[in-house]
């Protein structure tokens, strides 16, 4: 995140830098040093190519009174992102929380999988975050934690909350400071539980209501990005789609994407994606129990259905 953009000493006369924090009928609203201020795209900007998303760091000028429209300033350049999701659209995200239940609806460890490596593919920062921990006994929670433990040993912060009872939402609340985050995950999993939870006043409806209504609704809707305290910020829908593998990843970055595979020495070929190959130093260290094997089980399943997926697109 853009810290500097919060800093009045970035002030000068009517120049500023914002954060912005949605938008809607060609109005944004732009967090500034200033407060929050209504703006508009100065002409050519608006019909730029890739428009202006929540979460893009915007140069603007402040007018000196409130013009028509009650608009405070102009938005006068959208400086470069370091990522974008498109559905819903939002830029420059430092965090993906990718939300799933312990159980009801059961641990669905692909879908895991596949979005640690959307979030990877996306330059964002993964947070898997384990919901409904209530319903586990001591005993249960204890070997959950050792299944889960292969994530946090190559690096990936874990937490396990339940968003009805209110376990571990302080974690949570502290992995999120100082950063912009979107929440992910199937449905049912609580997403909007624990979005409420963190945040009363978005008031976001739950259970089996929002289910019948449909994701659609979650994933029309345009994105608010909620400043929580000082510096955390989330955006305000749970129906990111990082549920889908890209239509961009090609076979050969899959491995790339995997944390546990790096570390491990060079396999005998360049670019071996550790499948079936001679010499394969992950394949190795699979069998000697330093990668988790289900983990990698899952990473073949996975490249199987991406090379399926390319097969029929070159067909
Ligand atoms: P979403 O589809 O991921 O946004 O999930 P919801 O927030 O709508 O929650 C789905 C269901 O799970 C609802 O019936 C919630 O009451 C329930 N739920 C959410 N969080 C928890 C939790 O921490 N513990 C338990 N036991 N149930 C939960
Ligand atoms: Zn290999």
């Amino acid at each position: 995140m853009n810290k500097a953009l919060l800093d009045p000493a970035l002030r000068e006369d009517s120049l500023c830098e914002g954060l912005v924090l949605s938008g809607f009928g060609g109005f944004y609203q732009v967090l500034t040093a200033a407060g929050e201020k209504t703006c508009k795209p100065r002409g050519r900007l608006q019909k730029d190519e890739g428009g202006i998303y929540p979460g893009d760091t915007v140069r603007l000028e402040l007018l000196s009174a409130t013009g028509e429209g009650g608009v405070d300033g102009m938005i006068i350049q959208v400086l470069p992102r370091f990522n974008q999701l498109q559905r819903p659209k939002v830029a420059n995200i430092d965090q993906a929380v990718l939300v799933l239940a312990v159980d009801d609806p059961p641990t669905d460890w692909i879908l895991l999988d596949k979005m640690l490596v959307m979030a990877a593919y996306n330059q964002i920062s993964p947070l898997i975050c384990f919901n409904k921990c209530d319903i586990l006994s001591p005993e249960e929670k204890e070997s959950f934690l050792k299944l889960v433990s292969p994530y946090q040993e190559v690096g990936i912060p874990l937490v396990l909350v339940s968003a009805i009872k209110g376990e571990g939402i302080d974690d949570l609340l502290s992995l999120l400071r100082g950063k912009i985050s979107v929440f992910a995950g199937p449905s049912g999993v609580g997403k909007s539980s624990l979005l409420n939870r963190l945040y009363p006043e978005l008031n976001l409806t739950t259970g089996k209501i929002s289910q019948r209504l449909g994701r659609g609704r979650h994933t029309t809707r345009h994105v608010h990005i909620i400043r929580m305290e000082e510096d955390t910020f989330v955006a305000d829908t749970p129906g990111f789609s990082l549920l889908d593998l890209p239509e961009a990843l090609m076979l050969s970055q899959l491995p790339t994407l995997y944390p546990d595979f790096a570390d491990h020495g060079s396999c005998r070929f360049d670019g071996c994606i550790h499948y079936k190959e001679p010499g394969c130093v992950v394949k190795q260290s699979v069998a000697e129990g330093l990668i988790d094997e289900a983990r990698y089980n899952r990473y073949l399943k996975i490249y199987d259905e991406l090379k399926d997926r390319e097969v029929k697109y070159h067909d």
